[in-house]
């Protein structure tokens, strides 16, 4: 986004403002990021400032799935890393799932949470065999019905979470507003400068900046153009009136589809992005006929239910190369770090990458976990 040179100069309603932290992006990260700065330190001021509203993006767009990952995710891992740090994601995906039951879902009766499992389907056992029992995955048989035809069975992790992300979302934000902190919607930042952030209401005077803006990274700064793609991903979302017991989180690999139920009749599926791949890129929020056929297309065939749509919508993640996130203080006018390049991962790994992001910020920690696998140099 740009700012012409009037537009520069004048902010009509918001008067500038101080802060220390200026969290820039109010999604899962943002959000987490505060909530645990706030936490750790209750002395210092944090503000978020968002260009639209908290859970614009992917993380009021995305499954609800509070999950570890397939078991496919840890087989590609393990083939690129190696078992031991493949499996070193898995604890720091298990640690997380953890630390947000403890301190936001146990103690929240607002947020409607499923406690569950997650199943990684699969056409013969031996597909992924090769995969490291320590992961947790176990075998089992008992997938829903109707798909025992097509299926072998699926490996099971447990405990899941199925949300609705943006209750989650919700309660972060009243958690935050109750420690005073200030979010301010409709605040798009587009300039670092060595007192704050400047954004189309105002200025931030701040001593610390943490972006935490995932797939829009790029649009921000260029520097994020080589480090992070944007890449759709849709979602489809039916009511059926067929039998269809399905209590767990469903992955299909093969299929490159994850889907869930939410309520009694409605299923919602996402995936397909690879039948356009390349049309899938960018960030641009749309459904296109071809991903939404081919998602609908599995509900016929693979499911074979009888259903109607009820929603289609998309949202856009953020992709690294490697396909981790990176958390790590960036080169700015003033000190600032960068969380994001989830790549489909970021409600499963987000709060405890929020967690090492705020021991970043504070100088406790001086390296991120993500930071032992890649860690590009970035200069704004
Ligand atoms: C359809 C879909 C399904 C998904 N399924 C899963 C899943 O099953 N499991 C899983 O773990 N993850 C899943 N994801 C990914 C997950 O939702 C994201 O990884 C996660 O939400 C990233 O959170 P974030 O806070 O980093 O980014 P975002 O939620 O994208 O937040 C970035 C925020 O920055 C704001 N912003 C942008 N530019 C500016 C600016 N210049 N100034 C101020 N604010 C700005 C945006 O409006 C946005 O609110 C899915 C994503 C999608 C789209």
């Amino acid at each position: 986004m740009t700012i012409s040179h009037w537009q520069r100069s004048h902010s009509f309603t918001v008067p500038d403002i101080q802060t220390d932290v200026l969290i820039v992006g109010a999604g899962y990260l943002g959000l987490s990021t505060a909530w645990w700065i706030t936490e750790n330190s209750p002395d210092v001021k944090v503000t978020v400032i968002e260009r639209s509203r908290p859970g614009a993006g992917a993380s009021g767009r995305n499954a609800g799935f509070l999950t570890h990952g397939s078991a496919y995710f840890y087989h590609h891992l393990s083939e690129k890393w190696g078992v031991e740090k493949a499996l070193s994601i898995c604890r720091f995906a298990e640690t997380s799932l953890e630390l947000v039951n403890q301190n936001i879902l146990k103690s929240s009766p607002e947020i409607k949470i499923d406690k569950t499992s997650a199943l990684t389907l699969t056409r013969k056992k031996t597909d992924l065999e090769k995969l490291h029992p320590d992961f947790g995955f176990e075998w089992t048989n008992a997938i829903p019905e109707k798909l025992n035809s097509t299926y072998e069975g699926a490996f099971r992790k447990e405990p899941e979470y199925k949300i609705n992300p943006m209750e989650l979302l919700n309660t972060l934000r009243k958690s935050l507003e109750a420690r005073k902190v200030q979010i301010i919607e409709s605040s798009g930042a587009f300039e670092l400068f060595p007192d704050g952030v400047r954004t189309v209401m105002n200025t931030v005077r701040c001593k610390k900046v943490v972006l935490a803006l995932n797939g829009y990274a790029p649009e921000f700064h260029p520097a994020f153009i080589p480090l992070i793609t944007p890449n759709r991903a849709q979602m489809l979302a039916i009511e059926t009136d067929d039998e269809f017991e399905a209590a767990s989180l469903y992955y299909d690999p093969a299929e490159r589809v994850y889907w869930r139920k939410a309520g009694e009749k409605a299923i919602l599926i996402g995936g397909k992005r690879l039948l356009d791949e390349k049309g899938e890129t960018g960030n641009f929020e749309k459904v296109s006929p071809k991903i939404q056929e081919g998602l609908e297309d599995y509900v016929r065939t693979v499911l074979g239910l009888n259903y109607k749509v009820i929603h289609r919508w998309s949202g856009i993640m953020g992709f690294t190369e490697h396909e981790l996130p990176i958390l790590k203080k960036i080169e700015a006018p003033l000190p600032t770090w960068f969380v994001g390049g989830f790549s489909g991962h970021g409600m499963g790994l987000g709060f405890h990458a929020a967690k090492e992001t705020s021991e970043l910020v504070s100088g406790e920690r001086n390296q991120s976990f993500f930071q032992g696998f890649k860690d590009p140099k970035i200069s704004l």
